[in-house]
């Protein structure tokens, strides 16, 4: 069975495994100082990163205040929903805003416009 994951949750794991991924490359030019060009090259990659994280961020931020707020019926926590299907962000319990789904089971594929 997929693991699904509350999409604003898997979004923030990405943008913050972005801003890791920029340190690590940016403190392996350390290694390589002796040559400048690949410090520079190692650099820009690691700040790169870091940007795309903080593009990744404010996208996270336009994406919650359009994402509806939901107590889980399953936790009785606040989470967000976004999309027409998306899991709880406390128990992964699967939710839906459309009745018409409402007892099918879990698809990610409904997000998708046809
Ligand atoms: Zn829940």
């Amino acid at each position: 069975m997929k693991k699904y994951q509350n999409k604003i949750n898997k979004i923030r794991s990405f943008a913050l495994a972005l801003i890791f991924i920029g340190f690590v490359v940016m403190y392996g030019a350390i290694f390589f100082r002796e040559n400048p060009i690949l410090v520079i090259i190692f650099m820009t990659l690691g700040l790169i990163c870091i940007f795309g994280s903080v593009i990744v961020y404010g996208w996270i931020g336009l994406l919650s205040t359009r994402a509806v707020q939901v107590v889980c019926p399953g936790c009785g926590k606040h989470t967000k929903v976004l999309g027409r299907v998306d899991m709880c962000m406390y128990c992964n319990e699967p939710l839906t805003l459309d009745p018409t789904l409402e007892g099918k089971e879990f698809d990610q594929a409904y997000n998708k416009k046809k």
